[in-house]
């Protein structure tokens, strides 16, 4: 067993003073049990933590860290920037330099707005649906996390799942009318939805590839199909890009279906792993955010010069590198079948889903294609394999409901040594 003595030590410090001991609380491992890892450093595909065990990372700081940790471009940006004082307030070169690189990697994107996090995004994304369209409800999907913002609070996935609050207290009666739900990947119940509340939605919100209910995919013409009622009805379109942009290609998921959102919104891989999001789209309706327009949105931080630092100098990189594109989508394929594998040499036919570096294995039989299906899994099941895994020195994010992130710093070496720890966690909790 590893020696997690300093872990053990600070979660208990910790829940002193901190809520739940933790500052997001999918990192206090309660859908898994046992204490919480407090990690001291990470390099390449590799983490450490206050007791000094290694584990080969597969959250990647929530999918940031796609070139793996400690990337030297990276951090040579954010050291050159730091001689120049942390922040302004004031604009930079770096921003608009940033903004012209976002717009030229995602064509639906004309005009891009900085901020501090992908909840800042979809918060001010649908501010300005609902300004531009001048209406005031808004649809999501199960199982679909968009940050924390109150409108997002209801049927949320992520760790609002795995906590077992969806719908959060703390949200107003009166928020939560405006947010109306809809099951993933079932057009003819959006349809109904739109129907029953015509002429009243400003905006339909989705992450293109869910990432937030474990890696589920879009089923094939299901994106087209928002696009088309978004069209018919005046709907906004937003793509939740926050996980999938610059992650599953350098345009994100819409570059790989061929959909364009009216809105996208960005967040994690945009700042390198420094706190930065963004929200962006058609001019037209950017044009309503303020100074140009009158939906107000604004940050102390916005476009803060060591985020944009961060953020430009690993966007550039993805853009003049799409090689990273096809060596971490074939490592995640190779992983989803190597798994599969694993788990049909044991009598298991449980569900994997994947896509590039997005990856989730279910601990069900039954295909996984929404919230309904994904919760068919065995959470108990999944905790005691988690434990296994780290026991392995394979870190996985700490709950079912939650997609898997490779990154380019995994070696072939740390693949086959992730599948051998899978073989060994099952057959131990299998036989
Ligand atoms: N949208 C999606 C799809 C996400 O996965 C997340 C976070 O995981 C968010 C929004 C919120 O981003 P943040 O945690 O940076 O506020």
């Amino acid at each position: 067993m590893k020696d997690l003595t300093r872990s053990k030590d600070l979660f208990e410090k910790a829940q002193h003073v901190i809520p739940g001991g933790v500052n997001s609380p999918v990192r206090a491992f309660k859908a898994v049990g046992g204490n919480p890892i407090f990690v001291k450093s990470a390099k390449g595909a590799y983490m450490y933590d206050e007791d000094n065990n290694r584990y080969i990372e597969l959250i990647n700081s929530w999918g940031p860290m796609i070139l793996g940790h400690g990337n030297e471009l990276i951090e040579a940006a954010v050291a050159e920037a730091l001689k120049s004082s942390l922040s302004f307030g004031a604009p930079t070169a770096k921003e608009v330099e940033m903004a012209e690189l976002i717009c030229s990697m995602v064509p639906s994107i004309e005009k891009v707005r900085m901020v501090n996090s992908g909840t800042e995004a979809t918060m001010s994304a649908i501010r300005v649906a609902r300004g531009y369209t001048g209406r005031d409800k808004i649809i999501k999907f199960e199982g679909c996390y968009h940050g924390h913002g109150d409108s997002f609070l209801i049927a949320a996935g992520s760790g609002a799942a795995t906590m077992g609050t969806p719908n959060s207290p703390g949200v107003t009666k009166g928020t939560a009318k405006d947010t109306l739900t809809a099951p993933f990947n079932d057009l003819k119940a959006l349809k109904d939805l739109v129907e029953k509340n015509k002429g009243e939605v400003a905006a339909l919100i989705v992450e293109p590839v869910a990432g937030n209910m474990g890696c589920v995919l879009p089923e094939s013409n299901y994106l087209q199909g928002l696009r088309d009622i978004c069209d018919k009805e005046g709907i906004v379109l937003i793509f939740d890009e926050v996980m999938t942009g610059f992650r599953l290609s350098k345009a994100g998921a819409q570059g790989i279906f061929g959909v364009k959102p009216d809105l996208t919104t960005l967040g994690k891989i945009i700042g390198g792993g420094m706190p930065v999001g963004a929200y962006g789209g058609k001019k037209e309706i950017m044009d309503y955010v303020s100074p140009q327009g009158p939906v107000y949105q604004a940050g102390t931080l916005s476009g803060n010069p060591i985020a944009m630092s961060a953020g430009l100098a690993i966007l550039t990189y993805l853009n003049e590198h799409p090689e990273v594109y096809t060596q971490i989508e074939s490592s995640g394929k190779y992983l989803a079948e190597q798994l599969a594998l694993a788990n049909s040499a044991i009598g298991k036919n449980y569900t994997i889903n994947q896509l590039g570096s997005m990856i989730s294995v279910f601990f069900t039989e039954q295909p996984v294609t929404d919230f309904e299906s994904a919760k068919s899994s065995d959470t108990a099941m999944f905790g005691k394999y988690f434990q296994g895994m780290l026991q392995e020195g394979i870190y996985l994010p700490p709950a079912q409901f939650e997609s898997w992130f490779l990154s380019t710093a995994l070696s072939t070496t740390d693949l086959e040594d992730i599948i051998a720890a899978h073989k060994k966690v099952l057959n131990n909790l299998l036989s």
